[in-house]
């Protein structure tokens, strides 16, 4: 099925100078990119994108780093785009990411993880609400 979803190279990838290459990765996949925009969160705006993790001993943490810079959302498009850009990115934690992977090749923590992706179908439509409106979005 051609799915939609939200990916963010994150404020270290913005400050390694690595968007382009992840933004690469992604198109190399076959992946569209139909939306893509520079933004800096403010704290409000990363607790409620992290809101999930609310109670997570590293929440503190991640919004700190997610306001720490300038990130770069996009909306990507493709068949399966949910999974495989999950699979693109590798796991969470860098050294646990198969080779090859954005987070293995690039990422230094588990935190600074250099790039986001929704991880389902719900998570990926309130992402994509969040980041961009339907102006922004080329309908389907
Ligand atoms: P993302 O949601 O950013 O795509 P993910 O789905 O692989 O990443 P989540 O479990 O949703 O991982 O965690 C969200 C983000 O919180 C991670 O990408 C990472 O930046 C941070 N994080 C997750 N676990 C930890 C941890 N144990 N210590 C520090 N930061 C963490
Ligand atoms: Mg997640």
């Amino acid at each position: 099925m051609i799915e939609r979803t939200l990916s963010i190279v994150k404020p270290d990838g913005v400050a390694r100078n690595v968007i382009g290459e992840v933004v690469r990765r992604f198109e190399a996949a076959g992946l569209k990119v139909v939306a893509l925009k520079m933004i800096r969160l403010d704290r409000a705006m990363a607790e409620g994108f992290y809101h999930v993790h609310r109670e997570r001993p590293f929440f503190p943490s991640l919004v700190a780093f997610m306001c720490s810079g300038p990130i770069v959302p996009m909306v990507l498009e493709g068949e399966d785009a949910i999974a495989r850009v999950r699979r693109i990115m590798g796991a969470t934690d860098p050294a646990k990411a198969d080779p090859g992977t954005i987070r293995k090749d690039l990422a230094s923590s588990i935190e600074k993880n250099i790039v986001h992706g929704s991880d389902g179908p719900a998570t990926a439509g309130f992402e994509i609400g969040y980041f961009f409106d339907a102006l922004e979005i080329p309908p389907r």
